[in-house]
């Protein structure tokens, strides 16, 4: 009889256990669920819909070259697996472990009425086997790290399959416009497709380019002017292809590499976290957060959102997310910072903001970086460290940066254009929302305030 195939954020067909493993035992149905159902309100934002209507179309056509199809059904996780079962006689389901708590709670329900076999391949070490000596889970990342490291390097990496048999009779599936994933009017989707390619083989071209570069991340990874960084996070996060394969690649090419797969290592770390702490979305993981006194200001949410604060350097970031749905990791936390300790908006609001927007929008990594810019996480209490944006646009050197998304300020000098003086702020361009001195001050009054209470 056939064997399921359940996909979810693992969208390739090489070293991917599920799909070699179900391609052993016969003949393969290979299904992706659309489940806004499942993850209720964490059901995958406007940028992720885009990517992954592409990925599908990327991995449907792979399929189909070996002769394969990729079935699409919509609905509850759980209740469609169980009806494909039904209609095609499949005994058994393969997927890959997934650590949201909506899908571990999704395998734990399709357990309980198939066959599921799950399969480990979308993290360096399976999340929750890294533990220290008395056997518990790390909860900061250094000795984390440390000592995930001892167990590298990963698996090889599997090739894909050379055969998938085909069931006799394949089942009905959706067509992918039936899902209406991609924008219509407005179609704001324009710099994504200009920017990327989703799906495996783009995932590889990402690949081999940064292999290149990989000696230089070191020193570039900070600049947000240049393309230092190897821009695969969406292609991690959809699982288009395995952080093993990434690893092996960059290793291989030899030269001083560490601090990058350290940064992969983070990726590990934060699925580490949510398995510990399942609600570290919605939840301070740490006091006084919960007596925190945030501000409700819809007007500076707003212009937060559509990098319109003043700050050049924050605008300059949320003005790539919006258009490409990435923005450089020294962005992300500048201007993370910025929101919660600036504005003194609550993170949620910006985590919220990021899921919707990013096209590597993740439950887990989103969470940790976002708890750990407000200070408010397992890992480390960071508060009353407040960034300038100023002296770090300067620092790093973000001049070309704000040129390029900002273009109403291109025309200020290097010296002027991180921090315009008022003489000179193009009209059109706002003022600060407020002074980075009294911003300062008033987060380390409500600090005080918190901590008070
Ligand atoms: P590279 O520097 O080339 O790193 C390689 C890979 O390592 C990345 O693709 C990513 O998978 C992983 N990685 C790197 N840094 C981190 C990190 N700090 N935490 C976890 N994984 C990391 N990353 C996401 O993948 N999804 C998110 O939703 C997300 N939200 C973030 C929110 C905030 C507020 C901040 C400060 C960071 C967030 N990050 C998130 C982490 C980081 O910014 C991105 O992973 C990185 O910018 C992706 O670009 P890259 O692929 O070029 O990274």
């Amino acid at each position: 009889s056939p064997v399921i195939v359940w996909l979810r954020r693992d969208l390739r067909l090489s070293d991917q256990p599920a799909i070699a493993e179900a391609a052993r035992k016969g003949p393969v149905i290979p299904v992706y669920i659309l489940d806004d159902e499942t993850p209720r309100h964490r059901a995958m934002g406007g940028a992720s819909r885009w990517w992954l209507h592409h990925s599908l179309e990327s991995l449907g056509a792979a399929l189909q070259e070996k002769g394969s199809r990729l079935i699409l059904r919509r609905g509850r996780s759980d209740e469609v697996l169980a009806k494909l079962a039904e209609e095609t006689g499949a005994q058994e389901v393969h997927a890959l472990h997934h650590y949201e708590p909506w899908w571990r709670n999704a395998e734990k329900a399709v357990g309980k009425v198939l066959t599921l076999c799950l399969h480990h391949g979308n993290y360096l070490a399976p999340p929750g086997s890294v533990t220290t000596g008395s056997g518990g889970l790390y909860k900061i990342y250094t000795p984390f790290w440390r000592a995930l490291r001892e167990r590298m390097p990963p698996h090889d990496p599997q090739r894909r399959p050379q055969t998938i048999a085909v069931p006799s009779k394949w089942p009905e599936s959706d067509t992918l416009p039936d899902w209406k994933l991609l924008p219509t009017t407005p179609d704001w989707a324009g710099g994504m497709r200009a920017m990327w390619e989703p799906g495996e083989k783009g995932a590889r071209k990402r690949l081999h380019a940064f292999v290149e570069e990989a000696s230089a991340y070191e020193g570039q990874r900070n600049l947000p002017g240049v393309e230092g960084t190897s821009m695969l996070s969406p292609h991690l996060h959809f699982g288009e292809i395995s952080p093993a394969q990434v690893w092996h690649a960059v290793a291989d090419a030899g030269g001083s590499v560490a601090t990058f797969l350290g940064e992969i290592g983070w990726r590990d770390y934060a699925q580490n976290v949510i398995l510990q702490y399942p609600d570290y979305g919605g939840r301070y993981a740490r006091d006084p957060f919960g007596a925190f006194p945030w501000r409700t200001s819809t007007r500076d949410l707003e212009a937060w959102q559509q990098g319109r604060t003043g700050y050049p350097i924050v605008d300059a970031g949320m003005r790539q997310l919006w258009h490409t749905g990435w923005m450089h990791n020294r962005v992300r936390m500048i201007a993370a910072s910025f929101l919660v300790k600036h504005l003194l908006i609550d993170w949620r609001a910006g985590e919220q903001w990021f899921w919707d927007t990013l096209v590597d929008a993740d439950y887990g990594s989103n969470a940790v970086n976002w708890q750990w810019t407000a200070g408010s996480g397992v890992d480390a209490n960071m508060f009353v460290r407040i960034m300038a944006p100023l002296t770090q646009s300067e620092k790093f050197d973000a001049a070309g940066y704000i040129r390029e998304w900002v273009p109403e300020l291109a025309d200020l000098s290097d010296a002027d254009i991180h921090d315009p003086p008022s003489g000179k702020r193009p009209k059109g361009y706002p003022d600060r929302l407020i002074e980075h001195r009294d911003a300062r001050e008033r987060a380390l009054s409500a600090w005080q305030q918190a901590k008070g209470s």
